[in-house]
């Protein structure tokens, strides 16, 4: 039996609320844009190799909090799909016709509660360990 916590949720970033994948055979790392000879590219890291069909995916910052506490949390691809019904691709092209409609959508479900599963990764960086908390599942409440 997990432990999963009733949350509500707070806040969106709906500055950085996506980010572009390297799809292939499903992988869903960041990819690296790289300019060579006055062409666009699209770099994967993990796949060390050029990505001809990189895809857009959630990954939503969020504020949550419970009855005790507030928290910084990043909610993946598959999760923010459950919160706001669309695909990310579907809110791309709304951010590119009517924004103030795209905007609404993504700040749609703040201040409704989910039923959520948490885990924490610590980074280190320049010998600083950081928290971060993703919610890796999740219903609604
Ligand atoms: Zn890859």
């Amino acid at each position: 039996m997990s432990n999963y916590i009733t949350i509500t949720l707070l806040n969106i970033d709906t500055d950085s609320f996506y980010y572009l994948s390297c799809g292939i055979n499903g992988c869903k790392k960041k990819v690296v844009q790289t300019t060579k000879d006055n062409a666009t590219n699209y770099y994967c890291e993990k796949c060390q190799k050029i990505c001809l069909q990189s895809k857009p995916r959630y990954l939503l910052k969020a504020d949550i909090a419970d009855e005790t506490n507030q928290l910084s949390v990043l909610i993946p691809d598959e999760q923010a799909k459950k919160i706001l019904n669309c695909p990310v691709e579907y809110l791309l092209t709304l951010f590119g016709n009517k924004p103030d409609e795209a905007y609404s959508k993504l700040l749609e479900p703040t201040q409704m509660k989910f039923n959520v599963l948490l885990n924490m990764k610590s980074n280190k960086f320049n010998n600083i360990v950081k928290k971060q908390y993703f919610i890796n599942d999740l219903k609604k409440s």
